[in-house]
Parts: C-alpha cells; sequence; structure tokens
C-alpha cells in the first residue's frame, strides 16, 4: 500500500474509534481468514453480576459471600468486581486478607480472618484435589443458562457455589452476523467452562468453541491454526489475552481492557465493541483493494 493510503485509512479509522497500529498490521489484517474472540469482556460485558449463592456445607450463604467477596478484593478479575459488588449490594461486611494469591485462568485463594479460603473453577478444584462430582446437576443447570459458576472451598472443604452472569454486548449479535457474512470463520476462545461457552456461543450462532482453555492454551490455538495455513486474527481485553494478542498475525484489543492487550495488538477498538472489528475489515480491504 502506499503511504498515503495507509495514512487515509488509518485516520479513517481512528475517527471511527479503530486505531491502527501501522501499515503491516493493516495489510496482514486484509488476509485474515480466521478470528478467535475472548468471551468473558469481547462478547460479553464483561461485567458480570453476582447471581447465585449455594451453601453446599456448614457454612450459610451469607458467610460464604462474605468469605468469597473479601477474597476477591485482591482480585482484578470481573469475576472478583462480581463478587466484591454483590457482597455490598447485600449489605455483608468484608473481612481483611493475608497470603492473596492468583492462579491465572484458574482463582483465587488466599487467608480470610485467619480461615483458607479458595475460589475458582473446575481447574482450581483440581489442583486441590477437592472432588465435585457429586453437584454436578446443580452445576450444570446454572451452566445451561450461560452463568459462569465458581468454588468457594473453606479449610480444604467445598463449601459453596457462586454464580454469576455477564450480558452479551448489545452490538455482539450484528457484529459477528456480519463478520461470518464478511467470510471470517469464527471461533470463541475462553477459559471458562464448555457448558456456559456453549450456551453463550449458540446465541450468537458461532459454532466452533474452545472452553476451559487458559492464556497459554490461546496461544497454542493460534499454533494449531498457523500450522494448517489460517492467517489468524484474535480479539482479547484481558492481561491474559496478551500472550495470544502477540501470537496472532493480527491481535485485536478492546480498548476497554488492560493496557498490556493494547500493547500487545495491532489494532486497538477504542469502544470495545465488535463492530470496530467490521469496520477495521472495511478499511483493509478497501485500502488494499486500492493497492493491487
Ligand atoms: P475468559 O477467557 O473468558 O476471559 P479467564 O481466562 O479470565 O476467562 O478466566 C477463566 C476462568 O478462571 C473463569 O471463568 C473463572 O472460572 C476462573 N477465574 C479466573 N479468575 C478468577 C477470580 N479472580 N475468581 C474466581 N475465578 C476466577
Ligand atoms: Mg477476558
Amino acid at each position: 500500500a502506499t503511504p498515503m493510503s495507509i495514512m487515509i485509512a488509518t485516520g479513517r479509522g481512528a475517527h471511527e474509534g479503530v486505531l491502527i497500529k501501522d501499515a503491516e498490521a493493516l495489510e496482514r489484517f486484509s488476509k485474515v481468514d480466521t478470528l478467535i474472540v475472548d468471551k468473558t469482556g469481547t462478547l460479553t460485558e464483561g461485567k458480570p453480576r453476582l447471581t447465585d449463592v449455594v451453601a453446599l456445607g456448614d457454612v450459610v450463604e451469607d458467610d460464604l459471600l462474605r468469605l468469597a467477596a473479601s477474597l476477591e478484593r485482591g482480585s482484578e478479575h470481573p469475576l472478583a468486581a462480581a463478587i466484591v459488588a454483590g457482597a455490598q449490594e447485600r449489605g455483608i461486611a468484608l473481612l481483611d486478607i493475608t497470603g492473596f494469591d492468583a492462579a491465572t485462568g484458574k482463582g483465587v485463594r488466599g487467608n480470610v480472618g485467619g480461615t483458607a479460603v479458595a475460589l475458582g473453577n473446575a481447574a482450581m478444584m483440581a489442583d486441590l484435589g477437592i472432588d465435585v462430582a457429586a453437584h454436578d446437576a446443580q452445576l450444570q443447570s446454572l451452566r445451561d443458562k450461560g452463568k459462569t459458576v465458581m468454588f468457594v472451598v473453606v479449610d480444604q472443604r467445598l463449601a459453596g457455589l457462586v454464580a454469576v452472569a455477564d450480558r452479551i454486548k448489545p452490538t455482539t449479535a450484528a457484529a459477528i452476523k456480519a463478520l461470518h457474512a464478511s467470510g471470517l470463520k469464527i471461533i470463541m476462545a475462553t477459559g471458562d467452562n464448555e457448558r456456559t461457552a456453549r450456551s453463550v456461543a449458540k446465541s450468537l450462532g458461532i459454532d466452533d468453541v474452545r472452553a476451559d482453555i487458559l492464556p497459554e492454551g490461546k496461544k497454542a490455538l493460534i499454533d494449531e491454526l498457523h500450522a494448517r495455513g489460517a492467517v489468524v486474527a484474535m480479539a482479547g481485553d484481558g492481561i491474559n489475552d496478551a500472550p495470544a494478542l502477540a501470537a496472532a498475525d493480527v491481535g485485536i484489543a478492546m480498548g476497554t481492557g488492560a493496557d498490556v492487550a493494547m500493547e500487545s495488538a495491532g489494532i486497538t477498538l477504542v469502544k470495545g465493541d465488535l463492530n470496530g472489528i467490521v469496520r477495521a475489515r472495511r478499511l483493509a480491504e478497501a485500502t488494499m483493494r486500492n493497492i493491487r
């Protein structure tokens, strides 16, 4: 592309809230055939709300939420914010924590007022050696509603479940439709579990879902697609998406997400909605058509 046509395209992009890093990013994007999208914060608002607190043992609901929310004050994850806000709305006083530790893509643990608490997904429970099979039916019914369910462990024992739900952004469905229509193959990759992920994907017409994926797994997926000759763009919002954004042919960061995601991206969507990808696609195609 000529420097002039690139300049015009990036200028128009910026005007529409699509920040394109350089000529290379624009050129590469015109060749992309596969788009990987992260779920939380990309397809969805990324502002989940607490929906359920289920006590499974001796710890009553309010205490369960108190322990979970106190612990999550140490985390910057959107799920953590939902749990803390949920506790505050219910007027539950929180406790001080010590020894906080986060396992990326899995959950958090620490000491809440002298009690060992862990909170996270099935992978974290596996790491802790805690069997959750007895609660499978309850779990699946929450997940089939698109809810993300986390396990709460108190003193090494499964004490309950907390569930949150995250709304799909109002602009997502139309953008996915337009991107499909433009010939892109779309894959949803998420650290969330299969049932929840499928429920969200189904409502958007996305049929390729990779769930239970750790941050390194998103990068591995890109490597797998590259080995098959695909040209891959990856859209994500989080700190945990940075390695995948960097590994993709074009990384697309949600401007509403983490700074490190934007640093790793060739394209940043200021408004954080997927219509920005539709716009970027049109710009890239128009620019490249002019020069061929
Ligand atoms: P996504 O790929 O959908 O953005 P993440 O990789 O950020 O998801 O998180 C994957 C999963 O790890 C979450 O669905 C949740 O089960 C668990 N998890 C991550 N961080 C936390 C946290 N702070 N508290 C509880 N669970 C967490
Ligand atoms: Mg995310």
